[in-house]
């Protein structure tokens, strides 16, 4: 039987059918013609100018263009102080939104386009994000608590499968998740090891946890955010000292402080 050339056949030897190729071409048909209306309406509005179109149009386009430059501002001004205070001013969930949203995506391309590095962008990013997390923080219950790792914490030379379940790891020492473990059974905490972001996600949406302790780097840890949006995000950078998704480490006081945030009891020193 001959197979059509847009049919492909995957690994276990099913057909798959052919990807949409039409939406994207009607998305670009339909983004062309967006641009073309636009750039139209801003040639011909300064060629036939404001008031021959409307006699009142020159002021309803400054009423309507100075209360969408109050809102920015207002917004901008509400951010700031909440960022400064790390109190709960208003609107602070929709403020962590539009951050998460709007602005932050926004900022990766501005930071490129004036040489600012992205990684740079992204470690404010979750600082800025902590900080909104922090204003809103309440003490939960520790089943509420979801401690989500990177699997790039456990020793390269460990056969152990802790992704499935992290409490079969037999506390070796050689890495973090040793010490991981005990604060996740001594405190009751769920804690989870992914292996990427899809698997992040999946946890995320089966815990249904009301606030999560994530560690990762700064690409993962920004996606992570996005993503789990409006679920709370505290989020802690690991380290690499021996470069990328290998062998990386955790400040565990840093757990320990996160913990101690939205837990009700007192974090020992001492895992
Ligand atoms: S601490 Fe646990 S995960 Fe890490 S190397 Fe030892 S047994 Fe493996």
């Amino acid at each position: 039987m001959s197979i059509p050339a847009d049919i492909s056949i995957n690994d276990h030897g099913d057909m798959i059918a052919p990807p949409k190729k039409g939406i994207f071409i009607s998305l670009l048909l339909l983004t062309c013609i967006v641009l073309t209306v636009f750039a139209f309406i801003l040639w011909w509005i300064p060629y036939i100018g404001l008031t021959n179109i409307h006699p009142d149009l020159p002021l309803i386009l400054a009423l309507v263009f100075g209360g969408m430059v109050l809102f920015g501002l207002g917004g901008a001004l509400t951010l700031v102080f909440t960022i400064v205070r790390g109190k709960n001013l208003f609107f602070n969930r929709r403020i962590r939104g539009v951050v998460i949203r709007i602005l932050f995506p926004l900022l990766i391309v501005v930071g490129r386009l004036v040489g600012i590095n992205t990684r740079e962008i992204r470690r404010s990013f979750v600082a800025i994000n902590n900080r909104l997390v922090l204003a809103e923080a309440k003490k939960i219950s520790p089943d509420k608590l979801l401690l989500l790792l990177p699997h790039c914490l456990q020793n390269h030379l460990c056969n152990l499968r802790i992704t499935g379940d992290v409490n079969n790891c037999k506390g070796c020492g050689k890495c973090k998740i040793k010490d991981l473990v005990e604060i996740s059974q001594k405190y009751q905490i769920p804690m989870f090891v992914a292996t990427g972001g899809t698997l992040a996600r999946k946890i995320v949406q089966e815990r249904k946890s009301e606030v999560i302790i994530g560690v990762a780097c700064e690409q993962d840890l920004t996606s992570g955010i996005q993503h789990s949006y409006p679920i709370p995000v505290f989020g802690i950078l690991n380290q690499r000292p021996f470069g990328p998704c290998f062998d990386t480490d955790i400040d565990i006081n840093l757990v320990k402080e996160g913990i101690s945030i939205f837990l009700d009891c007192q974090v020992d020193d001492e895992p």
